[in-house]
């Protein structure tokens, strides 16, 4: 049975390792963490998983290994690694920007099987949306390993891996945006003498709906928009506010700063 090691006990480590627990993928003493936070290793201990305080024997543990510490500390983590990773361990790199050539060139291991993978924060409520990034020569049944575990915690696309930078803002940072976008409008909304937090519930459960309506009625966003938009009506007037102000502009220039900065981090 495999074995699963995480550099770097923190949020997405353990959204990802939730689901595996969930699904029951794989017993828990199958899998391992390492952290700098003695407090993330007993985090992990509690729940049943092997938790190790030398980052070189968690390697040396590892079938698949999981980089999933911040970019900025990639350089010292990958250069602690790499005198324990074992023969025919694949790693699985799920930070924003970095890319697999970088993996290898810093492990000094130009054969590794290194898997990409761009996951998202709502792995943690089993809503999540990963990108697996596969490249000519991934074994498919590695591949295949990786899709499965991040399938415990939502949904999977296999994509190219050189496009997991640019799929960053359709996944990974999205949430963020999401959240961005609905506390404009929760701020602004709340202003004209309605309870904040009914406006937040009412407008939560419209993105359900909005998003459900987008995947299951079969119809394309724009005939959607236009279902809602009488002539005249107070739609229209409001989405022609937004661009009078530069909505669209705003959000091109947002995406491309976000896919620009993935590439700088790489
Ligand atoms: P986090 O800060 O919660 O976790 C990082 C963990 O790494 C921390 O527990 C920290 O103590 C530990 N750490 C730091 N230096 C270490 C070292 N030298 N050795 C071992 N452990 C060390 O961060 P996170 O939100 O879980 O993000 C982890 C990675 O996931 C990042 O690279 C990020 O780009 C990527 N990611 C995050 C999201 C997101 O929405 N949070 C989405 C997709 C990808």
């Amino acid at each position: 049975m495999k074995t699963i090691g995480f550099i770097g006990a923190g949020n997405m480590a353990e959204a990802i390792v939730k689901g595996i627990d969930r699904t029951k993928f794989l017993p828990p003493q199958q899998i391992g963490v390492t952290d700098v936070n003695v407090q993330r290793l007993e985090h992990f201990a509690a729940m049943g998983h092997r938790a190790f305080a030398d980052c070189r024997e968690l390697v040396a543990f590892a079938d698949y290994l999981v980089l999933s510490v911040k970019p900025q500390q990639m350089a010292d983590v990958l250069a602690e690694a790499a005198p324990a990773l074992r023969e025919g361990t694949a790693v699985i790199s799920i930070a924003a920007g970095i890319s697999a050539d970088y993996i290898r060139r810093a492990l000094g291991r130009p054969e590794l099987v290194v898997i990409p993978v761009m996951p998202n924060t709502p792995l943690l409520i089993a809503e999540g949306a990963t990108a697996v990034g596969r490249e000519e020569d991934t074994p498919a049944e590695q591949l295949a390993f990786v899709k499965q575990i991040f399938a415990a915690s939502g949904k999977v696309w296999e994509l190219p891996a050189d496009k997991l930078s640019e799929v960053i803002p359709a996944n990974s940072s999205s949430p963020a945006f999401i959240y961005y976008y609905a506390k404009l409008f929760c701020d602004q909304i709340s202003q004209y003498g309605l309870e904040r937090e009914m406006v937040k519930e009412m407008f939560c459960q419209t993105l359900i709906g909005a998003a459900r309506m987008m995947l299951e009625s079969g119809e394309d966003i724009d005939d959607l928009i236009a279902k809602v938009c009488s002539k005249g009506g107070t739609t229209i007037a409001g989405i022609e506010g937004f661009q009078a102000k530069g909505l669209d502009a705003a959000v091109a220039y947002g995406i491309q700063r976000c896919i620009e900065r993935a590439h700088e981090l790489g």
